[in-house]
């Protein structure tokens, strides 16, 4: 029943993982999350609802003890590896996880809790670890709850997402069939695992497919520069920031080290950007350094991924493309009526793989979906020529001012090609007389720019009621572990 786990029987003697200079296949994968499988069950037959949270080092430990836990019929709950404890414990508890799991790296950290909270506490390559009898494995329908995810707390506290058997194997079906994803594919994994984007887009897509993931335990642009010139790798997925950082880096090389690098990365299958808005300018220096349009696609926790740039066809920038094979999308008003074409709307989407519920959240789960069960994302988009634009979320990134009501995201892809301007953030900050006020958060690349010599140049590209009202200079804009920047920080800095 889970299909990505019985896809493995394939491709036993694949390359499955690459992990600190080691490589395991298949066969090593089935046969290590069997045993895991048996260590989790104990004497139980089946782990059905059983929340299983696990801080694990990305590689092939992580991959054994999800599909471990999977296969015990528990739940999984991946938990982030760089959080501080109260934000682990949030998850832990929120869940309320019977078993942990944890890496000798994470033991430290999470045996105090364990001895607090009295989980059973398990700590891979420990005695308990080593020694399994293997139990036979329950038999498992689709429908059952499989994972909880949670979101990346942009807007709010981080709400656990459950999804079925059946949800994953839609949102992981849709995606190999739309991207091409084979077995010869070799994709290089530096993105956290307890989102949507490592853990489905990455990680499983690859192994549904019998291809090889390739991990770096933590970022470096050298280190995954180093790692696309080894000349295996042919498929690597980031989100902006990391397209931005990698930029910087080869802007440092020297002109060798730069041409060696954009060779290989031509021979590239496919590149793909999500998790944020990717800006235009970071999308043209990535084609003019590696050849390659990024593919930059639309996903959310509750759904996967829902519209995507085309694999073959024109990837537009600034656009998300079209509603993937198997996803409804529709753009709706404020009472939920679907809006004609050229007006922006919030994206409502429908299909296998969205969302069961919040975990533990009946409230929450019932405002997010219409009485036809569509589920409201809150972003809002309009389409132009077939293609989604996204014009941010609306709750934070339309700003309301005056009867208007302006996208954060156009005016900061403008502020983005002023020479001075390294990084902005726009957001609205309360006013009595216009509701909202647009206001800009700038990181400067030349810090004598004024605000007179910036308004006049905004005035010559967007109309006066878009142009910010109010500046604050920063080193840095906050961001969350996705690299998207919290907004509701910034707007306290007004
Ligand atoms: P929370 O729901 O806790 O506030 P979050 O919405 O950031 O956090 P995720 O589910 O990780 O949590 O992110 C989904 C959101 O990311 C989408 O709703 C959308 O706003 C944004 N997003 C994803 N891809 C893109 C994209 N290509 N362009 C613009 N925004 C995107
Ligand atoms: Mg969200």
């Amino acid at each position: 029943m889970l299909q990505l786990i019985t896809n493995a029987s394939q491709y036993l003697s694949n390359p499955a993982i690459v992990a600190e200079n080691r490589v395991y296949s298949y066969h090593d994968l089935l046969e290590a999350s069997a045993q895991m499988a048996s260590l989790l069950l104990g004497d139980a037959s089946d782990l059905q609802e059983t929340r299983i949270a696990y801080m694990v080092t990305p590689g092939f430990d992580y991959v054994r003890t999800q599909w471990g836990i999977w296969r015990a019929g528990g739940i999984a709950v991946p938990l982030c590896t760089t959080y501080p404890l109260p934000a682990l414990q949030y998850v832990i508890e929120d869940t309320g996880a019977e078993i942990v799991i944890a890496s000798q790296e994470y033991l430290s950290i999470l045996a105090p809790l364990a001895h607090e909270k009295g989980f059973r506490f398990i700590i891979l390559g420990g005695v308990e670890d080593e020694s399994v009898q293997l139990n036979p494995l329950p038999e498992l329908t689709p429908d059952r709850r499989a994972m909880i995810l949670y979101t990346s707390g942009t807007t709010n506290l981080p709400k656990g997402v459950v999804t079925s058997h059946a949800n994953l194997n839609a949102q992981i079906s849709t995606l190999v069939e739309a991207w091409r994803w084979s077995f010869s594919d070799h994709v290089l994994c530096i993105l956290p695992l307890h989102h949507v984007h490592g853990i489905i887009n990455v990680v499983s897509c690859a192994l549904w497919s019998g291809a090889t993931v390739e991990f770096l335990t933590s970022f470096s642009a050298e280190g995954v520069f180093d790692a696309f010139l080894k000349g295996e790798i042919n498929v690597f997925m980031a989100v902006p920031t990391i397209y931005f950082k990698l930029i910087a880096y080869w802007e440092s090389l020297p002109p060798d080290d730069q041409k060696r690098l954009s060779e290989c990365m031509a021979k590239f299958r496919l590149m793909v950007s999500g998790s944020a808005a990717l800006p235009v300018s970071v999308m043209k220096k990535w084609k003019d350094i590696s050849g390659h349009t990024l593919l930059e696609r639309y996903g959310m926790t509750e759904i996967g991924m829902g519209i995507s740039n085309p694999y073959q066809g024109e990837r537009r920038a600034g656009h998300i493309g079209q509603p993937l094979p198997g996803v409804k999308i529709r753009l709706v008003d404020e009472q939920d009526q679907v809006l004609a074409s050229r007006q922006p709307g919030e994206i409502q989407v429908k299909g296998p793989g969205v969302f069961r519920e919040y975990w533990n959240k009946p409230e929450a789960t019932q405002k997010a979906f219409t009485e036809d069960r569509w589920f409201k994302t809150g972003d809002i988009a309009l389409v132009e020529d077939g293609y989604y634009r996204i014009l941010g979320r609306d709750s934070i990134d339309i700003i309301k001012s005056g009867g208007y009501k302006i996208s954060a995201l156009e005016i900061e892809e403008v502020l983005r090609t002023h020479p001075a301007i390294a990084d902005c953030s726009v957001v609205g900050i309360p006013n009595e007389e216009w509701g909202e006020l647009v206001a800009a958060v700038l990181v400067l690349q030349d810090s004598t720019l004024d605000v007179a010599t910036l308004t006049t140049w905004l005035r010559e590209r967007i109309p006066a009621y878009k142009t910010p009202r109010q500046y604050r200079i920063v080193i840095d804009l906050p961001r969350n572990a996705m690299g998207k920047v919290t907004k509701n920080d910034l707007k306290n800095i007004f």
